[in-house]
């Protein structure tokens, strides 16, 4: 749990959902998001409404084995790690980097390909609400130390109102086979399928440390 001063903020958040008169499940998912994030972040809470329309477009309860895909690394990942417990540890949370507002979910399927549904964020229907507009669009006009609670408000009344949503068919991803194989570069062991030009990646493209 947050100390100090996240717990106030977080009082101050709850105190909103109360007053905006936010209806269940969806009040106890922002606020579980918001204490996970750190910060009840708009992205997240547009997540969050997000998430909780499409398990009802998919008539599924969040005790259910669900698989999501999210479009952007930014905020939104949080909301089916919390309220779907779709997380990147257990596989069934895919994260790309595209830059779109949008999520898909489906249920476990035994078939290669799942139907399941795909939620958005609607440029049309973001304009009936200014605060949001502003902000999504990344508008110099939009302050977050001054709008910030109003933005959240609006947030919260505005709902699935800037949400549209689309049937689709996604490819089902089985655990893949796999033997170790020592890089002989560091010595340490990865599955065979993650070696690239016959080391581990990390002594590869994607050395992210320098020894110290
Ligand atoms: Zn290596």
């Amino acid at each position: 749990m947050e100390k100090g001063h996240a717990h106030h903020h977080t009082g101050d958040f709850d105190a909103r959902l109360t007053d905006c008169r936010v209806p269940e499940p969806v009040r106890t998912y922002l606020s579980r998001c918001a204490r996970f994030h750190s910060s009840p972040a708009p992205g997240l809470l547009i997540g969050a409404f997000m998430v909780d329309y499409a398990l009802e477009l998919l008539d599924a309860t969040t005790e259910e084995k669900l698989f999501a895909v999210c479009e952007t690394p930014k905020c939104l990942p949080d909301a089916p790690q919390v309220i779907a417990h779709s997380t990147t540890g257990n596989g069934r949370l895919k994260v790309l980097p595209i830059g779109r507002f949008a999520l898909t979910m489906n249920k476990a399927s035994d078939n290669p390909t799942a139907d399941g549904v795909r939620v958005f964020v609607d440029q049309d229907k973001i304009k009936q609400f200014p605060l949001i507009d502003i902000w999504f669009s990344n508008s110099p006009e939009f302050n977050k130390h001054t709008m910030g609670n109003d933005l959240q408000e609006q947030i919260f009344s505005a709902g699935r109102k800037i949400l549209s949503c689309e049937r689709v068919r996604v490819p089902v991803t089985f655990k893949e086979q796999w033997k170790p194989v020592t890089c002989p570069s560091c010595k340490e062991t990865v599955p065979d399928y993650m070696v690239v030009e016959g080391k581990c990646a990390a002594c590869g493209p994607m050395k992210y440390y320098a020894k110290i």
